[in-house]
């Protein structure tokens, strides 16, 4: 069984709830546990995409270029992590282009998707996609009870990747129906929450339904010596630190239960549109 693996690339103080220079004064901890997920990668004969933060590729430029020299998919998650709409049109059309323009000087090729901050994506925010060069989005799931995630009301019934406007695919988040409610399947603090055989019946059964699903994950979910910062409540502090130390072999089993490869090479349709 196939599925699409991808990485956010942002350390553990990327919230939009820090400033960028907060950011500054912050330990880059990040290149660890991505060469965890590297070397995972390789073992599994395995690609994915990473969707690099601009920021982070300005301050760890040999990483982005590792990750690509690789064989992954190198794709963008904004500059600075604020969310899509807690910003102007002007501010995110500038946040996206800075990230493209550094990540494609980086790696010497074009950068074709894109992913949200906390998948906060908007509609006007596809439209600027479009008009600065990307072909795919991968920022929207259906709707769930969480609010961090995008408002579109996507039925739960769409689940493979569609056009969402003319020039734009969105490749979206699995979810899965659960007391009527559409709960996150894709990965993140809910793959460290859930063990690991709950989620991956869960997993097969949205592949069997559905024949698609997108896999998640952040080098800090890796991270188990990360200062434990964003603790406020308790439901955020489980979602956000819970099972760090059991994510290392939680994706080594993934790797080993299913055929993970990057969007590009999972979906080929959604490039090469314009
Ligand atoms: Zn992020």
């Amino acid at each position: 069984m196939k599925m699409a693996f991808t990485v956010d690339v942002e350390d553990w103080f990327c919230s939009p709830n820090l400033s960028l220079s907060e950011w500054a004064d912050c330990e880059i901890r990040l290149e660890q546990p991505v060469h965890q997920i590297l070397d995972l990668l390789d073992e599994y004969e395995a690609t994915g995409t990473f969707f690099v933060l601009g920021w982070i590729a300005e301050k760890r430029p040999d990483l982005v270029k590792e990750i690509y020299r690789r064989g992954h998919e190198i794709a963008s998650h904004g500059y600075s992590h604020r969310l899509v709409y807690d910003q102007s049109t002007l501010e995110f059309k500038a946040d996206i282009r800075l990230s493209k323009d550094i990540l494609e000087h980086l790696i010497g090729s074009k950068v074709s998707g894109y992913r949200a901050p906390c998948f906060s994506m908007t509609d006007w925010g596809l439209d600027i996609l479009i008009e600065e060069g990307f072909s795919y989005d991968s920022s929207i799931s259906p709707n769930t009870p969480n609010n961090l995630y995008s408002k579109f009301n996507l039925s739960s019934k769409v689940a493979h990747s569609f056009k969402i406007k003319d020039h734009l695919w969105e490749v979206p988040l699995p979810a899965i129906r659960l007391g009527g409610v559409n709960i996150p399947w894709g990965g993140g603090g809910y793959f460290r929450i859930y063990p690991y055989r709950f989620f991956y019946s869960g997993a097969r059964k949205i592949i069997g339904d559905k024949d698609y699903f997108v896999y998640y994950i952040h080098p800090y979910d890796l991270d188990y010596d990360q200062p434990q910062i964003f603790n406020t409540s308790w439901s955020n502090g489980i979602r956000r630190y819970y099972g760090l130390r059991d994510t290392y072999a939680k994706i080594k089993q993934l790797l080993s239960d299913f055929n993970c490869m990057s969007i590009s090479k999972y979906d080929p349709q959604i490039g090469g549109i314009h």
